[in-house]
């Protein structure tokens, strides 16, 4: 975070304060969105109205011992996170402050008005140039890069708005973030440029072209990924109730989802919750680098004894920080928890500033706000030329488990994923428990030629298969609950029993279970073929006299539903063993069921 630290003029004084909003009569001109220190303590705050020569602005600070009278200070800049080497594997606030070096500072307790830069000044950075003197280069031109981490290398980008010739670039050696490592040459002059460059959380970063969504971001967990497909570039929301599986479908993302770079941002669900994804989440084993997920994870925190202002900044100051890694051409994940707790921080400053409320005391600009945070997704090809994308996912809590409350309603204007956590399916302990008729996916024709072309042929038509046999289960579910399955012809029956096996074979996926916490497209496919395999076995076993009884005894079926804990991503051959005895399994049942009717005939 910051706002020009040197060169702060005097602008104003206050003359109102309600909670972390305040006004001021100001002297001198101010813009909607600068920066300012207020106070003698130079607290952060952001100018979001002004009116003649009256200013609001929210603090990002508490505002205990503030006063009319004390001095505004204007910056001249607007919001801006500093971007480079030293985010990965660090803990930061809303507005990017470290948490960890603010508090070893500190103490516990942040001071108030203390500006510490997000990237650690003091550390040393192994540089290495990519680009030589005498070249011309253009914004994302690749200077340098910096093991940041043993899981990301760090491509050190000309920043947008700065073209020209390179004349001098540093070697091979060790480097401090503040060091400049190239001199351009521009129009207007010549810039030094060091390891990190500033942006503005509220602007979306350029790109050159926006690419199709037609790569899916596969997380391993079937049921999203068959059922509901979210692409790279993708945005999804995923309400649910306490107890839903929110943070362990989270966790499993962070670990499975095929991105390189998370940038988690949790918004204070409960003070010792967040604590407790700060400590945990960074440690979990990293099973794409063998190390731990910190390697590649940026962690922001808005715990609850933090000021709302920050809450509210926080999503954009992670997609910004998302943006800056697609740039340098990774496939960047943010997962925000949860949008409803940052809604609230939005209808409380709103409910300080007066504003009249709309629905549920949200302010009107709710569904702007929201659309400004998802827009910004995307996969695109970078001004390096490098594709990268960026991805969100957001947890919502709506209270009462009301999909028609307004941050539920209105996040799913913009998202294009929706995963609905189930209560009824948690309770029976049907996890992920994602509700099959609430949620919906990426079904476009271009995520379907991508699992088509790459592993599955048949995955279009395979899929739509399977959604008509759940749909068909659970309405013949809802039958057997009023009339009782025995009254079900055969075939209902039967189908009735192969929903409830392609529900705990196919849907049901533990994030405990060693071989299948992550599923491979290509298991997928498998597994999916197999179990439409014993629908059509069974299907004709019925048409030729086998009852729907005989066919739920056979054993084969157990050996089914386990096949996902026995049957690993990398033995998938395996399948064709388990499909050759369903055959022999169902020929024989054929064949005892007509020679019984041979004979009574
Ligand atoms: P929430 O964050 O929504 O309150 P949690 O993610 O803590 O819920 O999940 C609650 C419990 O549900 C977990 O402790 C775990 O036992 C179970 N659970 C949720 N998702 C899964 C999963 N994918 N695999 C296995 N168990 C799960």
């Amino acid at each position: 975070m910051s706002g020009g630290e040197n060169g702060d003029r005097l602008c104003g004084r206050i003359v109102g304060i309600s909670g972390s909003v305040v006004r001021a009569v100001t002297t001198s001109p101010l813009f909607v969105g600068e920066v300012v220190r207020i106070g003698e303590e130079r607290l952060v705050g952001e100018v979001i109205a002004l009116e003649g020569e009256s200013a609001t602005a929210q603090v990002y600070e508490e505002t205990t011992g503030l006063a009319a009278g004390d001095p505004v200070f204007a910056t001249g800049s607007p919001l801006t996170v500093e971007l480079g080497p030293g985010l990965l594997g660090f803990v930061f606030d809303g507005l990017a402050r470290p948490l960890e070096a603010l508090a070893a500072a500190d103490g516990d307790f942040v001071k108030r008005g203390r500006s510490l830069p997000a990237l650690a000044r003091d550390r040393v950075w192994a540089f290495e140039p990519r680009a030589a003197a005498g070249a011309t280069v253009s914004p994302g031109a690749i200077l340098g890069v910096v093991p940041e981490t043993r899981a990301i290398e760090h491509r050190i980008l000309v920043p947008p708005g700065i073209a020209g010739r390179l004349v001098e670039i540093a070697g091979a050696g060790p480097r401090r973030v503040a060091d400049p490592v190239a001199r351009v040459e521009t129009a207007t002059g010549t810039v030094a440029l060091p390891l990190f460059q500033r942006w503005r959380v509220r602007t979306p970063r350029p790109f050159a072209e926006r690419l199709p969504l037609s790569v899916p971001l596969l997380t391993g967990q079937r049921v999203l990924d068959t059922f509901f497909p979210l692409p790279r570039g993708g945005t999804a929301g995923m309400p649910g109730g306490f107890g839903t599986g929110k943070t362990i479908t989270q966790q499993q993302l962070c670990k499975w989802a095929r991105a390189d770079v998370i940038v988690f941002v949790g918004c204070g669900e409960r003070g010792n919750e967040m604590a407790h994804v700060l400590r945990e989440l960074p440690e979990l084993a990293d099973p794409r680098t063998g190390w731990t997920l910190s390697e590649r994870t940026v962690l922001l925190a808005n715990t609850s004894n933090m000021p709302v202002a920050a809450r509210e900044a926080s999503l954009y100051t992670a997609v910004t920080i998302a943006e800056y890694y697609r740039d340098m051409g990774y496939h960047v994940a943010v997962l925000a928890d949860s949008t409803s707790r940052w809604a609230e921080a939005l209808r409380e400053i709103s409910g300080r500033l007066e504003e009249m409320p709309a629905e549920e005391g949200y302010p009107a600009y709710l569904a702007t706000r929201l659309a400004a945070f998802y827009e910004r997704a995307g996969r695109v090809r970078a001004l390096s030329g490098a594709e990268g994308s960026v991805s969100l996912v957001s947890a919502i809590s709506p209270p009462g488990g009301d999909l028609t409350e307004p941050v539920t309603r209105h996040t799913r204007r913009f998202t294009r994923c929706f995963w609905s956590l189930d209560e009824r399916r948690a309770q029976a302990r049907v996890f992920p428990a994602i509700g099959l008729e609430e949620s919906y996916g990426d079904f476009s024709a271009e995520i379907r030629s991508w699992w088509e072309g790459e592993t599955f042929p048949q995955w279009g038509r395979l899929r739509g298969e399977a959604m008509a046999l759940l749909e068909e289960a659970a309405r013949l579910e809802r039958t057997a609950r009023l009339v009782g399955s025995e009254s079900l012809p055969e075939r209902e029956r039967f189908l009735l029993r192969i929903g409830g096996l392609f529900q705990e074979a196919y849907l049901v996926q533990s994030a405990f279970e060693r071989k299948d916490a992550s599923c491979s497209p290509a298991r997928q496919a498998k597994l999916l073929a197999l179990l439409l395999r014993v629908r059509d076995l069974g299907l004709e076993a019925i048409e030729r006299g086998v009852s729907a009884r005989d066919i739920a005894a056979m054993a084969i079926l157990s050996r089914v539903e386990r096949a996902k804990e026995e049957i690993g991503d990398d033995e998938i051959e395996r399948f064709g063993e388990l499909e050759t005895g369903l055959e022999a399994a169902f020929s024989g049942l054929i064949a005892a069921a007509e020679s019984v009717h041979g004979e009574a005939g």
